[in-house]
């Protein structure tokens, strides 16, 4: 019920309230954010033509140490830091943006805003005017996580993105556990590396990658 471009104020506000708190501008040089987006499009492109959602790249030094995020909208913020931790490794940096991609594709920050402020959110939908809604997104991109249902069905994108480009899986062990040592100064709640990866996350990559091509 709630139209798309509610989901591009909802992501505006976010960036804006999340730039402000925890972020600086990209370190990086443009050359470097021109392959790594390059990389990723190269992944996107064995996708059928109009299957892939909008979506936006961005860059920026943070609060929250190496990290990546999806608004709502089709912003994903990757953050230098972990460009840095994977040493620039393209295929492991389209692993995490296509799982980015996965939020993005189910409105996963939506759904979350949604269940978070139902009574009010049914109130915008009724008169029109998500204002009130807008007012509380800063705090429940924040603080609240994404469903074990959302991030499974994130990782599952991830891996279907990287093979049907010819890239294994297992790149996503690998920044995994490279993450696993790190912790941001602050937590972003919806952040990839906000809540460490368990067994059952690392084994579910593991088997994918172990997995014969189709
Ligand atoms: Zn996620």
């Amino acid at each position: 019920m709630i139209p798309a471009s509610v989901d591009d104020a909802v992501g505006e506000v976010a960036l804006r309230s999340i730039d402000e708190e925890w972020m600086k501008p990209s370190a990086l040089d443009a050359a470097q954010q021109q392959r790594l987006r390059a990389a990723f499009e190269q992944v996107l492109a064995a996708q059928p033509p109009g299957s892939v959602p909008a979506h936006r790249l961005e860059f920026r030094k943070s609060r929250i140490g190496p990290n990546a995020f999806a608004l709502p909208g089709g912003t994903i913020v990757m953050t230098d830091e972990l460009v840095t931790l994977v040493d620039g490794d393209a295929a492991v940096i389209a692993g995490v943006l296509a799982h980015e991609l996965g939020h993005v594709r189910h409105r996963d920050g939506m759904r979350m805003l949604i269940q978070a402020s139902a009574v009010g959110v049914l109130a915008s939908v009724v008169v029109g005017d998500f204002n009130s809604l807008l007012a509380t997104v800063p705090v429940v991109l924040g603080q609240s996580a994404y469903s074990r249902d959302a991030e499974r069905r994130a990782d599952a994108e991830s891996v279907r993105l990287l093979r049907d480009a010819g890239l294994s899986p297992a790149v996503m062990v690998t920044f995994f556990e490279k993450i696993a040592k790190e912790q941001g100064e602050h937590r972003l709640g919806i952040a990839i590396a906000s809540h460490p990866a368990d067994e059952e996350r690392i084994r579910f990559f593991r088997e994918a990658a172990a997995q014969r091509q189709r």
